[in-house]
């Protein structure tokens, strides 16, 4: 299974090439930077957890030959190779899979439009290691002061597909806050992909007009949730619909009902640069439940406010309300998961620069694996394997594996 990844990762993503393109800071290179790179990418695809569960492995040079090239690495020069490794070809990469994916109808979009959300996450924290670029925070544990060191970062994601894809990732600088680093991941990303999508999604720190009117002037929707009673917005929104009545749908898979409440034209977002659309819902959800030994149904109603750039006519409720949730795709699919089974929330080498590049080395290897998984395992082969049980197979077929960049790593770069 693991010569078929790579066979297949090199043909249809050209990962040969991607290969050769990665640098480091190093001057003589004794060992490809690729090599260093490739044992990264074994590390998340087979969930080993930890370089140090890749050590057995690397120390007999025989057993990883034809995938990381004729000289292994140790596990201490992979991390020390990705302190010092060029993140800008890494992110090449994760761009490049995404505009692959596109033309060949693997995205939907959400009615047409692609659909970008962007949201905060703390990958680890620890009590024992930091480094010059930690956020720090001072916890009182049993009245002692203890300072906590943690790495968080925003994550660029596309939302209502059936992969979960990663376009980019920025972490926090010491003392800063998500919005500041989300505006500098958004340049990036628009500059990496320019007509890629045209909606972002934000959660309600990003309710505000410097970031609506920011997404504005470079020609892309918003959708951000629209919360706090005092803003006017909120207040405006609520009296309007205080008088109305609701449209109201069906939760696809019949376990509740949405009633809704969707309008246009309000201009009452301090310094916002366009009249916004606010759509509001409440969703009641029936669930059953065995509450003493008994099974009793209950219902849970949840409220929910955005405000969007998009028009009714260029996006309807549904959709709106899909691409409004479809942050969650990033809560659950994306962090979640990724952190749950793929090692995303591991500190592979507590260094700045390794730390974004073992995230960007996760998020290709995740969406490789996918995509893998969805388009080239056929549907009989994918109904008895899971994407953990396939990390399993390609554990197996790691040893003596060869793949088709084998020969290009045995050259010095
Ligand atoms: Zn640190």
């Amino acid at each position: 299974m693991m010569r078929r990844f790579c066979a297949y990762a090199d043909k249809v993503f050209d990962l040969g090439r991607w290969l050769a393109a990665l640098t480091d800071s190093r001057t003589r290179p004794r060992i490809p930077t690729a090599a260093a790179f490739v044992c990264g990418l074994i590390l998340v695809v087979t969930r080993r957890g930890g370089l140090n569960a890749l050590e057995q492995d690397l120390r007999l040079p025989g057993r990883l030959r034809g995938l990381v090239g004729p000289r292994p690495p140790s596990v201490d020069s992979v991390g020390r190779i990705y302190a010092g490794m060029d993140s800008p070809p890494l992110r090449r990469d994760l761009a490049d899979i995404a505009h692959r994916l596109k033309p060949n109808k693997a995205l939907i979009g959400i009615e047409g439009r692609y659909v970008a959300a962007i949201d905060g996450h703390e990958f680890f924290s620890s009590r024992k290691r930091c480094c010059p670029r930690c956020q720090t925070r001072t916890l009182t544990i049993d009245g002692q002061p203890v300072t906590e060191s943690s790495h968080q970062g925003v994550v660029c994601h596309l939302i209502g597909e059936d992969l979960a894809l990663a376009l980019d990732v920025e972490l926090l600088r010491p003392g800063e806050g998500e919005q500041t680093t989300a505006l500098r991941l958004l340049k990036r990303v628009f500059a990496a992909y320019p007509r890629f999508f045209d909606v972002v999604v934000a959660d309600a720190l990003y309710f505000d007009a410097p970031f609506i009117n920011f997404c504005i002037d470079r020609n892309k929707h918003v959708i951000v949730t629209a919360k706090g009673d005092h803003r006017l917005l909120v207040q405006d929104a609520k009296g309007l619909f205080a008088h109305q009545p609701p449209g109201r749908w069906v939760d696809a898979k019949g376990k509740g009902t949405v009633d809704f409440w969707d309008e246009e034209g309000f201009t009452s977002c301090e310094g916002v640069k366009r009249p916004l659309r606010v759509m509001r819902t409440e969703e009641t959800v029936r669930r059953r439940e065995r509450i003493a030994g008994r099974w009793e149904e209950t219902e849970a109603t949840t409220t929910w406010s955005w405000a969007t750039t998009l028009s009714k006519r260029q996006m309807s409720s549904r959709g709106l309300w899909r691409s409004g949730h479809g942050r969650w795709d990033i809560e659950n699919d994306c962090f979640n998961t990724l952190a749950a089974h793929w090692g995303l929330d591991h500190c592979f080498k507590h260094e700045p620069t390794a730390i974004v590049n073992f995230l960007l080395t996760s998020l290709i290897a995740y969406a490789l694996l996918q995509v893998f998984y969805l388009r080239n395992l056929k549907p009989a082969a994918r109904s008895g394997l899971t994407l953990i049980g396939l990390a399993r197979e390609l554990d197996r077929g790691l040893v003596g594996c060869r793949a088709p960049w084998a020969g290009s790593l045995a050259r010095a770069p």
